[in-house]
């Protein structure tokens, strides 16, 4: 069985397009699993400390045979492989993947919250989704364009590449 899921990138680190560009690469390499389609690039300012890069997004749709854990597993290895270094909370980072949703499934573990906890409440992230999959609903049934037209689009932009 195969679950279609969502994962949020964001980078702002050493060259954030290419950390980007090539987790999409990487993504599509996860085992199990295809990628179906990823967004377009976006720039957002930084969410956490003052005084970090701007940030580049896109949100990826991965279908997987993968168990969310196991995912989140290959999600933590490909930021790993980016020198991905947890320092300060929300502060820069080289890669960051998040799992915001996994089929219509509800997640509450020590490791995993899905859909993800602050996703309903970022224009980083409710965008891209939007663009490649606008009628989608959350598991508890919240349509997404009802959320987009809740959350500002702040100084979000599209990169043409
Ligand atoms: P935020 O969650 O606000 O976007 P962050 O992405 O910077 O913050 P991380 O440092 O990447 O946070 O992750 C911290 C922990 O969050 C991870 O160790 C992971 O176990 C946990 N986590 C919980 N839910 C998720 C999820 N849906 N996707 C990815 N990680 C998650
Ligand atoms: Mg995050
Ligand atoms: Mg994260």
């Amino acid at each position: 069985m195969s679950t279609r899921c969502y994962i949020g990138l964001g980078s702002n680190l050493e060259e954030p397009l290419q950390q980007v560009l090539k987790a999409l690469e990487e993504l599509a390499q996860v085992p199990q699993s295809r990628l179906l389609e990823s967004s377009s690039l976006y720039r957002s300012d930084p969410v956490g400390p003052p005084g970090q890069p701007d940030y580049i997004n896109a949100v990826a749709c991965l279908e997987t045979g993968l168990e969310a854990h196991a995912l989140l597993d290959q999600l933590q290895a490909i930021e790993q492989a980016h020198d991905r270094v947890r320092k300060i909370h929300w502060g820069p980072r080289t890669l960051d993947l998040d799992l915001l949703l996994y089929g219509d499934e509800q997640i509450q573990t020590e490791r995993l919250t899905v859909p993800h906890a602050f996703m309903t409440q970022r224009n980083f992230v409710l965008w891209p989704l939007a663009e490649i999959a606008p009628t989608l609903a959350l598991p508890d049934g919240q349509q997404l364009d009802l959320l987009l037209s809740q959350c500002p689009v702040g100084t979000l932009e599209t990169i043409s590449l």
